[in-house]
């Protein structure tokens, strides 16, 4: 007999939420008040890392930012997440200009349980997440089994813990 999934069982399935890990950063006004704004308007969060300041990686000279890392529980798709960072982005005041430059708010998506993809609009995992210690130091905290101790010691930047987001 041909046994085929039933549609109750393919749409549960659909939306049986994964884990995701999300990276935001800001270097411009103030730091703390967008990462505060951006962690309460992201959907589905689960887990919010300590607070890094950070040295900029790359680009032009630009001041120093804070960099945490946010988990996610969540049933949208890669792009439906994409859409919804650059909302929150867009409603931080972010301009656009210069490549790597200073900015309000960036939010990537990191990685996403199970989802392997290369398109110019959406690259998961992120293309340069194994290079940058502000990216791994506080997925660490959050997902010790994705980041080892000798790629946080390979990436490249200094890091520097500060006080957290958040009460605990
Ligand atoms: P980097 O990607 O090196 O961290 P950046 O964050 O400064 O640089 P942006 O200008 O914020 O780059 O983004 C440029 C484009 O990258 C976005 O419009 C988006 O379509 C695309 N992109 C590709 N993969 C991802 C991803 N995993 N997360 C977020 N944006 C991505
Ligand atoms: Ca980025
Ligand atoms: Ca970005």
């Amino acid at each position: 007999m041909i046994s085929s999934e039933s549609a109750a069982a393919q749409e549960s399935r659909q939306l049986a939420p994964v884990r995701a890990f999300l990276s935001l950063g800001s270097n411009l006004g103030d730091r703390r008040a967008y990462l505060k704004a951006a962690v309460d308007s992201l959907p589905d969060v689960v887990a919010v890392s300590p607070l890094y300041e950070t040295d900029p990686v790359g680009g032009p000279e630009q001041g120093a930012y804070l960099n945490l890392v946010v988990e996610l529980a969540t049933s949208l798709s890669p792009d439906q997440l994409l859409g919804i960072c650059h909302r929150i982005e867009t409603a931080s005041d972010r301009v656009r200009d210069v490549r790597w430059g200073a900015r309000t708010l960036d939010i990537d998506i990191l990685w996403m349980q199970g989802i392997v993809q290369d398109s110019e609009r959406l690259t998961i995992p992120h293309p340069r997440w194994k290079e940058r210690r502000f990216v791994l130091a506080p997925l660490r905290d959050l997902a010790p089994d994705l980041v080892s101790e000798v790629e946080l010691n390979l990436a490249e930047g200094t890091v520097i813990q500060v006080e957290p987001l958040f009460e605990r």
